[in-house]
């Protein structure tokens, strides 16, 4: 099967994304309101509204240009130690996948260079009660779906499932990095926003990222 990935496809995934940060702004916010500043939702929906903005005024020339956007822009309009992370994420996940057409094999190396920059930029290790704690069970899921033959379609299922898995394992976690490591054990027992968000994001790949067939 040809499957391919264009910037329709990979745009899609971004406004899926968008449209998931809209919709659970609040819940994002009430998370971070319990072990940080009552502010993920907000930063969140104001970087992916204008990333949305820029994209309703014509597609870019490229994936990679595509990701470049949501990157800089994300940098740009997001404050704290979200903005510079997700920005970072995208810009590495653009000089990874490059210009596409992307294959099942370009989306993990995308993604794993974009978790990568998150680890290099913010310093969290695995089980820090991180955005990590998310991304990285994602990133191992799709790979070892994609070594074990299974298309696509399935290995970001995969991925997603992942990703919800650790969003929800934080919970007993003691941060350790962040807003959120102030609290010491009192951030026990609270979901992390920051791997809230992270799961929206692998969900919205696994709802948008379906190739076109030919
Ligand atoms: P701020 O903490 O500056 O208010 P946000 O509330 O937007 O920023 O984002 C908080 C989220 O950022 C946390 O829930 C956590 O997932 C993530 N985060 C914070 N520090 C780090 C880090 N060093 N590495 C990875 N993720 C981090
Ligand atoms: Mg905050």
């Amino acid at each position: 099967m040809a499957s391919e990935l264009g910037v329709p496809e990979l745009e899609g995934w971004v406004r899926a994304f968008a449209a998931a940060v809209a919709e659970h702004r609040d819940e994002l916010t009430a998370l971070d309101s319990a072990i940080g500043d009552a502010d993920h939702g907000a930063n969140m929906d104001r970087g992916m509204s204008a990333v949305v903005a820029a994209l309703d005024g014509g597609p870019p020339a490229d994936a990679a240009a595509l990701f470049k956007l949501v990157g800089a822009t994300l940098v740009s309009k997001v404050g704290g130690a979200s903005g510079p992370l997700y920005g970072t994420f995208f810009l590495r996940v653009a000089g990874a996948g490059g210009a596409g057409p992307w294959d099942a094999g370009t989306v993990a190396k995308a993604l794993r260079a974009g978790v990568e920059g998150v680890v290099a930029r913010g310093k969290a290790e695995p089980g820090d009660k991180t955005m990590l704690d998310a991304l990285l069970p994602a990133c191992d899921a799709l790979e070892a779906a994609l070594a074990a033959g299974q298309p696509l379609a399935d290995a970001v299922g995969a991925a997603a499932t992942a990703a919800v898995e650790g969003r929800d394992a934080t919970k007993q976690l003691q941060a350790r990095k962040g807003r959120a490591s102030y609290l010491g054990e009192r951030s026990i027992g609270h979901v992390d926003p920051g791997a809230t968000s992270a799961a929206l994001l692998v969900e919205a790949a696994a709802t948008a990222l379906v190739p076109a067939q030919g």
